[in-house]
């Protein structure tokens, strides 16, 4: 699996995948990430890579060509091509999966007024947003989209468990983790973490995690969404605190 991000500030990326999961899957080669200055893809003296708009507005429009020569030069077959713009189709679980399944995925980053739209036409294979907000440039962008599919290519992320109970993963949040000391400021982690009942371990979680996504995203657990023994679990927390 391999990235290429196409970018005005390459510079930018430099510290975002030196640490954690993703610099330990690049340091075993699971995936790869190279980072391409635009400018290396101008033919001019200046490697102009902006210009005014048509129509006569403020701001400059990144421009076609270097962009076109960019992802021609890097683009391997079967790759994918992918304009970060708010515009776009909205990142989440489902969409980082779908990433994480291709051979390489070419990001190419906007910024100022946004760019040329021939990009989005004829060039890319779609736009991907990370949400309903602008954004100065498509840099943040590219690490969200880099390290949110990068966790589910294999191999990626150490316990493939881990990224099974991840939040959305299943359709629902997380369960609540908790970790030693066993009582902080009189705060206690619940007493079923230390049963060693396995079953009654798994319950517990799957019931919290119910009852966190009903109270904070409800449009998750909405009865369509669950199955009938989640429904029941559900009930259940919503009658333990009647009882309360
Ligand atoms: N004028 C554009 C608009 O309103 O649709 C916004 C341009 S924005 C200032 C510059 C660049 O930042 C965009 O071309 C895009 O690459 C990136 N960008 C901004 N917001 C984004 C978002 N929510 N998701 C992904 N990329 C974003």
């Amino acid at each position: 699996m391999r990235f290429d991000i196409i970018t005005i500030f390459p510079e930018m990326f430099a510290g975002v995948f030196s640490g954690g999961v993703v610099k330990r899957a690049l340091d075993r080669d699971v995936v790869r990430i190279a980072v391409h200055d635009l400018r290396d893809f101008t033919t001019d003296k200046h490697r102009q890579v902006d210009d005014r708009p048509f129509g006569g507005l403020e701001g400059m429009v990144l421009k076609p060509e270097p962009i076109f020569r960019a992802v021609e030069a890097v683009r391997e077959a079967g790759g994918k091509v992918y304009l970060l713009s708010p515009q776009g189709r909205t990142l989440d679980a489902g969409l980082a999966r779908e990433l994480s399944a291709e051979s390489q995925v070419v990001l190419i980053c906007g910024r100022y007024e946004g760019v040329d739209e021939r990009v989005v036409e004829h060039l890319a294979d779609g736009e991907i947003s990370i949400g309903d907000y602008v954004l100065s440039g498509g840099e943040l962008a590219a690490a969200v989209v880099v390290d949110a599919a990068a966790r589910f290519v294999p191999g990626v992320v150490g316990k493939e468990g881990s990224v099974r109970n991840d939040s959305f993963c299943g359709g629902i949040l997380d369960y609540p983790q908790y970790t030693r000391p066993r009582e902080f400021r009189g705060l206690k982690v619940p007493s079923v973490l230390f049963s060693g009942d396995h079953k009654r371990i798994e319950r517990w979680r799957r019931k919290k995690a119910l009852e966190k996504t009903a109270r904070q995203r409800p449009d998750l657990a909405g009865p369509g969404a669950l199955s009938p023994e989640d429904r029941d679990l559900l009930a259940e927390t919503k009658n333990e605190r009647k009882d309360e």
